[in-house]
């Protein structure tokens, strides 16, 4: 019986997974620095016997096991993660690998390197069934996903894969989607004056507050699953920065979340519209999609529009059905299938016509906090899912 056979697999490699796990949260792997971890991806691969390994210009670790051809499938993890933030306010050390209550501690233990972990262990264990894979496997682990995405955009346009299980924090059931994030600059430029003297200048703090007045009632996208679009006004720059002079400038950034459907070319319309109604006489505006350059710790350089996919799976899509039955199969309980709150490096693969899914141990509640921790029997499941969905 299939369910048997793998979990029996599976908690026959606990103890080395979890080992791996920890030493992927001991290492640290800021986003354009992960090149101790992708060390460690690839010594693991190797050693669990996968048919090839290797690492692309933009540092991202690829692992193949042959699974004659199509459909290929890809299993996605990233390798950085965000700022650990003040140590002291830590139960347990950032970095330690602490292991307290079947938890795993520690700044990235569920924003992904137990997954990641988890994805790497399956890859090398579904060889030792002797079963027929789907198709070809790939393992791979990517770089600066927090910063954007460069890994997975490159590793995008340059290995063409079928289907991708991206392994964000999901408690181990489905994903099939997440909105989409656009990072614009709204600009306001006017005639800087000293601060004495304001009537003989133009203010450009005028318009922005009409602007983002008008912004608060603009009307934006909604679905019925991903609910609406949001527009949040977050950091702003002004130009001279001094306290007794009127600024010229004012650059604005603008965080919008997208539900899928909606283009970014049609948010920055929106947006233009807005902007006209809101200057003040003599002052000029201009909004844009925020540019992005990133280089990774390769040196690989790339430059895009700050744009982050949204991405939908249908829910009858025949694959999605198919992963929730052999996943009920494989872990003995019902699986729901859901959709993220976040956006994740999906996008990029559905973008280049991947069918992507999400699945992934660990709670999204406390990604990104100083309570990150993975649970340990949830990471072993999550193999267990892996290695079903590899066989599917
Ligand atoms: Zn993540």
């Amino acid at each position: 019986m299939a369910h048997t056979e793998l979990w029996g697999l599976a908690e026959t490699y606990r103890a080395e997974l979890v080992g791996f796990a920890q030493k992927l949260v001991q290492t640290p792997s800021l986003s354009g620095q992960e090149a101790d971890v992708a060390a460690l991806v690839q010594a693991e691969m190797r050693r669990l016997g996968y048919d090839a390994v290797w690492v692309d210009e933009a540092g991202n670790v690829i692992g193949c096991i042959n699974g004659g051809g199509r459909p290929s499938l890809m299993l996605n993890g990233h390798m950085d993660h965000v700022h650990a933030g003040d140590a002291a306010q830590w139960s347990h050390p950032p970095f330690g690998g602490t292991i307290y209550n079947g938890e795993l501690w520690g700044r990235g233990a569920a924003d992904m390197k137990g997954a990641l972990a988890a994805m790497v262990y399956a890859g090398g264990l579904v060889k030792r069934l002797g079963r027929p894979l789907a198709g070809d496997l790939y393992v791979s682990a990517v770089v600066q996903e927090e910063v954007g995405g460069l890994g997975a955009r490159h590793l995008a346009q340059t290995l063409q894969v079928d289907r991708a299980v991206v392994g964000e924090a999901s408690g181990n059931q489905l994903r099939r989607g997440h909105r989409g994030r656009v990072e614009l600059n709204a600009r306001f430029e006017g005639r800087s004056v000293h601060a004495s003297m304001p009537h003989l200048g133009v203010n450009p703090h005028f318009s922005m507050a009409h602007f983002l007045g008008n912004l608060q009632g603009l009307e934006v996208a909604s679905d019925p699953v991903y609910g609406s679009s949001t527009v949040a006004p977050t950091r702003v720059i002004s130009e001279p920065g001094s306290a007794n002079v009127t600024p010229a400038a004012l650059d604005l950034v603008l965080d919008w979340r997208n539900v899928p459907g909606e283009r970014p070319e049609e948010i920055v319309a929106k947006l233009r519209g807005v902007l006209a109604g809101s200057l003040i006489d003599g002052c000029k505006g201009e909004i844009e999609i925020a540019s992005k350059e990133l280089v990774s710790y390769t040196g690989f350089e790339l430059s895009y529009p700050d744009v982050f996919p949204s991405f939908t799976t249908p829910p009858d899509h025949a694959w999605l059905q198919r992963a929730r039955t052999v996943l009920a199969e494989a872990l003995g309980r019902a699986v729901g299938v859901g959709t993220w709150r976040f956006a994740t490096d999906g996008g990029h693969f559905a973008q280049a016509g991947t069918e992507v899914l999400g699945f992934g141990p660990g709670d999204d509640v406390v990604v990104h906090t100083v309570e990150e921790r993975v649970a340990i029997d949830e990471l072993v499941e999550s193999v267990v899912g892996y290695l079903a969905l590899s066989l599917a």
